[in-house]
């Protein structure tokens, strides 16, 4: 299995298409799911190329793992959650579908369910609103 640089993250940090951005540092993005699991969903993607964590570099995986947990206080914070779900696939058979590593942040609510994994899109003004519930938190924190 081989990294395919036309994958739609590449392409989102390539600028070629947009994205809901909530944080960037010179490693790493972070950017509003389209297809939320629940209000809150964020992906955390390291700019170097991997498929996944199985081919990813240790200084990748070293950079990524402090930028998850701002970003799991953030959305904590920002949705008034009362946890937070922190996922990753690896490969097809893994539940993985876009190619490049990202770790998936998800704000959880005592007692509510998670939608569907790449479930119904949603609406680009609520997801600008969350971005910037985020981007919020992360300032205040
Ligand atoms: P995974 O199955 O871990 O590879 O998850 C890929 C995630 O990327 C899914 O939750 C999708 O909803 C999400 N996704 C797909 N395309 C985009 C996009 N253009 N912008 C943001 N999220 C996306």
């Amino acid at each position: 299995m081989t990294y395919d640089p036309g994958n739609i993250f590449a392409k989102i940090l390539k600028g070629e298409i947009p994205c809901h951005k909530v944080y960037e540092d010179a490693d790493t993005i972070a950017f509003m799911d389209v297809m939320p699991q629940a209000p809150g969903h964020t992906l955390v993607v390291p700019k170097a190329a991997s498929r996944n964590l199985l081919d990813a570099s240790p200084d990748a995986l070293a950079k990524l793992l402090p930028v998850v947990q701002r970003i799991a206080r953030a959305v904590k914070a920002a949705f008034q959650a009362d946890g937070v779900t922190v996922s990753q696939f690896n490969e097809p058979a893994g539940g993985q579908t876009v190619f490049h590593l990202h770790v998936h942040v998800i704000p959880r609510h005592d007692g509510v369910g998670l939608k569907p994994h790449s479930g119904g899109m949603e609406k680009p003004e609520v997801l600008a609103a969350g971005a910037e519930r985020i981007r919020a938190a992360l300032a205040a924190a």
